[in-house]
Formats: structure tokens, C-alpha cells, sequence
């Protein structure tokens, strides 16, 4: 078979590339089937299954390692798809490079270590082999970029970027926050990376996926990553958010691509300011809801304990240090003040909601 060659700038008229193939290869019965299904829906450019699993905490299912390098590969030969994996070490690389593998992609968690990043980028050196970088798990941008160009000096192919969003704790709607300020201005610092976006591993649960892959197209990504299964609730890692590839078809049916998207030139200007206005006041809603979900709490506790809800030394305390930071990043202090008696406000208002309900 020809070598793969992922293309290093995709042209609005064929947006979205496709990336799809479940969380992990879990048998080889299981990456033929899923992939022979997703063959018949004629529009997956990409097949993907992790094989070296980088789990939170051990003892959970780490994948089954080399063994199901042969099942790709055997998935390729009988669909004519392409077919990915995440690496996360030099060994990994050498592994995939000798079973022939046509993409390898590098992790979130792996990307955070720039010591990772280049073993990988030095196992790969000299080779042609197409590489996608995801983002790191947390929001920082120059060690996304720093990730790319230790990749990009030592192999010789295309190299991408992957948004899969940023991990954070506690509350939250996503489960890795999207915050689109990143991937922009991932856009805005290297316009000659394409960029695809991961909505699985945004999103968390498949009632998110649709919204947040329409999203990635409005801003003019590139393509999707997006994980399938054959029966994705009996799925052995991330079963809440793998899609069958029949609900991928009808998903990516129902995506709108509009042809004048947000380009590279325009990300400079006042539109890519206002995506970014959006986003970080999506965060800032967020956090007034995380905020008043715990006044709440708090408010239960006051109930249980006989507390009163007003407690003035810690009101008077609240407002000092909050005025101090505001001070110290130059907010007026009019505004501050006026912020902080609104959230108090409504603080006191949600407690007593709480302490009504209980009685
Ligand atoms: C994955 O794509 O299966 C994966 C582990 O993703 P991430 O590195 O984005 O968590
Ligand atoms: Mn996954």
C-alpha cells in the first residue's frame, strides 16, 4: 500500500477531515468490525485506536500494547483506511514505525512533558511519518507550541494540532473545558499548522459531541477526531462518549460547513478578538455557576449548624482580598467594589433559597 500522506494545508472544500475509530483497540474482532463499519459510511479518512493507554489511576485497563499493532494494520488492509495510534514514548514510536503504522499522534498528557515530547521527537527523526499534536492538559499555550516545533525540526512529514480542551476541577459542563481562545490562538501563532479538533474528548458524553464539533467548523478547523465503537456502551475505556458509526454519519450529515470560515488572515483581526471575548466569558458563566453551587452548599451547612447566613467578618474579609487582586491587575476599583456587592448579593439570595426550601 501507497504511504499516507496527510496533507500539511486542507482547503475549505474538503473540511472535515475524519478521524474516527474507538477509544481503544480492545480485541481484534473489535477494530475489524468498528473499522469495516465505519468503511461502509465512505467519509473516514483516518482510523484511530489507542494501544498504550495513559490512564489517571493504575489498575484500570492500559490497553493491549503491541499485539494490537497487527490488528490495525490488518484493519487498513481490508478497508483501505489509514490508521493512527498515540504514542508516548520512544519505544512506542520504533514499535509503530516497524508494524507501518500511517499516523502516530501524541497525547495531552504527554505533551505537557517536554521531555516526553522530545524522546518522541528524536525516536522519529529522519522519518516522513505524519504527526498530530494534541494540546497539553492544561491552558498553555507555548507548551502546545513548544511540543510542535520540537516534532516539526526532527521529522521530515506533516505535522498537526489536535484541540481535545483543557482539563479543570471541579464542576463543570465538559469534561476538558473547551476554552477556544487556545486553539485561536494556536491559529494566529503557527497559521501553517492545520488544526483538527477532538469533540470526544471535549465533550465527555455524547450529548456534547454535535455542538462542540459544529463549533469546531464554524472556526474553521480543519477536521474531527471523533471515537466510534461497534457497541459503544460495552466499551472497556471512555464508553460514555464513543458514538456508533452510524450516529457519526448522521452527525457529521447534520454539521453545517460554511464556506467562509474564519481563515488564518481573519484571526488576527477583531473577529478572532470577539471568539475570544466569547469564550472567556462562557468561562467567566461557568464560574459564577460553580460559585453559586457553592453558596448553596454553604448555606445548607449554615442551616444544619444554626449559623446565620450573613457572617460579617468573612464578608469584610471576602471584600479586602478580592479588592487587593483586583487592585494588583489594574481593575478599576469602582468596578471591583460594584462586582463583589453584586455576587454578594446573590450569594445571600441562593443561601436563603437553600435555607426556605429545608424548612
Ligand atoms: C485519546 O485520544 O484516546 C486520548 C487519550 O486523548 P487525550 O490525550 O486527548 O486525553
Ligand atoms: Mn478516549
Amino acid at each position: 500500500m501507497e504511504a499516507f500522506v496527510l496533507p500539511s494545508y486542507l482547503d475549505s472544500s474538503q473540511r472535515p477531515f475524519v478521524v474516527s475509530g474507538p477509544c481503544s483497540a480492545e480485541s481484534r474482532e473489535q477494530v475489524l468490525e468498528t473499522a469495516r463499519q465505519l468503511k461502509v459510511l465512505g467519509r473516514v479518512n483516518l482510523f484511530r485506536a489507542g494501544i498504550w493507554k495513559p490512564r489517571t489511576r493504575p489498575h484500570s485497563f492500559e490497553g493491549r500494547g503491541t499485539e494490537a499493532l497487527d490488528w490495525l494494520v490488518e484493519a487498513r488492509q481490508e478497508t483501505g483506511i489509514p490508521v493512527a495510534t498515540e504514542v508516548a514514548n520512544a519505544q512506542h514510536v520504533e514499535a509503530c514505525l516497524e508494524a507501518g503504522l500511517d499516523v502516530l499522534w501524541i497525547g495531552a498528557r504527554t505533551t505537557v512533558s517536554p521531555f516526553a515530547v522530545q524522546e518522541i521527537a528524536d525516536a522519529l527523526a529522519g522519518t516522513k511519518i505524519p504527526i498530530i499534536v494534541k494540546n497539553p492538559m492544561h491552558a498553555d499555550l507555548k507548551l502546545w507550541m513548544g511540543a510542535i516545533e520540537r516534532v516539526a525540526e526532527k521529522v521530515g512529514g506533516p505535522v498537526w494540532a489536535m484541540h481535545r480542551g483543557f482539563s479543570s476541577y471541579g464542576l463543570k459542563e465538559y469534561r476538558n473545558a473547551p476554552m477556544w481562545e487556545i486553539p485561536i490562538g494556536l491559529r494566529a501563532e503557527m497559521p501553517e499548522i492545520p488544526l483538527l479538533c477532538d469533540p470526544s474528548h471535549i465533550s465527555g458524553n455524547r450529548s456534547l459531541i454535535a455542538s462542540v464539533a459544529q463549533k469546531a467548523m464554524d472556526l474553521g478547523m480543519h477536521g474531527l477526531m471523533i471515537e466510534s465503537h461497534r457497541s459503544p456502551d460495552d466499551a472497556w475505556s471512555d464508553a460514555g462518549q464513543q458514538l456508533t458509526p452510524k450516529d457519526l454519519d448522521t452527525l457529521l450529515d447534520e454539521l453545517t460547513i460554511r464556506q467562509s470560515n474564519v481563515n488564518p488572515e481573519q484571526v488576527d483581526g477583531l473577529e478572532a478578538m470577539r471568539l475570544q471575548m466569547d469564550s472567556l466569558d462562557e468561562q467567566l458563566i461557568e464560574l459564577l455557576h460553580g460559585r453559586m453551587d457553592l453558596a448553596r452548599e454553604i448555606g445548607r451547612f449554615k442551616l444544619e449548624h444554626g449559623m446565620t447566613i450573613l457572617q460579617l467578618e468573612r464578608w469584610h474579609e471576602v471584600l479586602k482580598t478580592r479588592s487587593a487582586w483586583g487592585q494588583n491587575l489594574k481593575l478599576g476599583s469602582e468596578f471591583t467594589a460594584k462586582l463583589l456587592e453584586q455576587l454578594h448579593k446573590e450569594s445571600i439570595r441562593v443561601q436563603n433559597e437553600e435555607m426556605i426550601k429545608k424548612k
